[in-house]
C-alpha cells in the first residue's frame, strides 16, 4: 500500500526530475502534513502538500509546466499578462482539476470557477480556498488593480494551516480581517504593489509565521528583513523577481 508520504515524494521527485532546478521549502501543517512550496518566479508557485498539487499564476515564461505534476487545484489572481496563461494552465490540466480565478479570467477561459472577494470554495474535505481583495490604493496608481474590477488575492486552508497569496495589491482593510495566516506571500514591486514600506506595514497587519516576498521585480530587498525585526516573523527571500 503507497501511503500520502510516498505519494508526496513521488510528486517532488517527478518536479526534479524535470531538470528545472527550482527553489524548493519543505514544511509541516497543522495535522502534520508534508508541505513543500515551489518558487517558480515572480508570481508563480507550487504548492505540494499531502498528495496534492497546487500552482498559483503558472506562466509558461517561468517553467516548463509540460512536464511538471498535473494540478489538483490552479489559482489564478487575476488577468494581467504576468499572472493569466491560458497555455501553461492547459498543460496543466487532468480531468478533475479545479481551476480557481477573478471573474475577468473566468471571462476570457473557459472551465474557470469564478470567485469573487469574499467567496469560498471547499474543494475537498481538507483543501479549502477564499477568495480575498487585491487592488491599489495609491491615488496615481489606481488604475492598475482598481478594486471594482474583483482582483483576488486567496487564502488557502490546507488541513488547518492557512496561506495567503496576496495577488497584486496595496494594503487594504480587508487584511486586518483575514483570520490566522500562517504563511504569506506579498508583492513587493513598483508602481504596480506594495513599497517594502507597506510590504513592512501589511505584515505588521497580518502576522504570519513565514513571510515570502514574491513579485519582487528589480525591488531591493537587502534592507527589507530589518524593517521587521521588532515583529515576531520569518522573512524569507527567494529569487521571485
Ligand atoms: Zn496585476
Ligand atoms: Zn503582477
Amino acid at each position: 500500500m503507497i501511503t500520502m508520504n510516498h505519494v508526496q515524494q513521488q510528486i517532488l521527485e517527478a518536479f526534479a526530475a524535470s531538470g528545472q532546478n527550482f527553489e524548493c521549502e519543505n514544511l509541516v501543517t497543522e495535522g502534520g502534513h508534508e508541505l513543500s512550496l515551489l518558487f517558480f518566479r515572480h508570481a508563480s508557485l507550487g504548492i505540494v502538500w499531502d498528495g496534492t498539487v497546487i500552482y498559483a499564476d503558472p506562466l509558461m515564461e517561468y517553467a516548463d509546466y509540460a512536464r511538471l505534476p498535473k494540478a489538483d487545484l490552479v489559482l489564478v489572481t487575476h488577468e494581467h499578462y504576468d499572472h493569466f496563461d491560458e497555455k501553461a494552465i492547459r498543460v496543466l490540466l487532468k480531468p478533475d482539476t479545479v481551476i480557481v480565478g477573478s471573474r475577468e479570467v473566468s471571462h476570457l477561459m473557459s472551465g474557470v470557477t469564478p470567485l469573487s472577494p469574499g467567496d469560498g470554495l471547499r474543494v475537498s474535505a481538507s483543501v479549502a480556498v477564499r477568495a480575498v481583495a487585491a487592488y491599489n490604493t495609491t491615488p496615481s496608481h489606481l488604475q492598475f488593480h482598481p478594486k471594482k474590477r474583483g482582483d483576488n488575492g486567496y487564502v488557502l486552508t490546507l488541513d488547518g494551516t492557512t496561506i495567503y497569496i496576496a495577488g497584486d495589491t496595496e494594503v487594504i482593510p480587508e487584511m486586518a480581517s483575514l483570520g490566522k495566516i500562517d504563511f504569506a506571500f506579498l508583492p513587493v514591486n513598483q508602481p504596480y504593489t506594495m513599497t517594502p514600506e507597506q510590504a513592512a506595514e501589511a505584515t505588521r497587519i497580518i502576522r504570519p509565521e513565514i513571510l515570502y516576498p514574491y513579485h519582487t521585480t528589480d525591488t531591493d530587498l537587502s534592507s527589507f528583513s530589518a524593517m521587521l525585526d521588532d515583529v515576531p516573523v520569518s522573512v524569507r527571500i527567494y529569487p521571485m523577481e
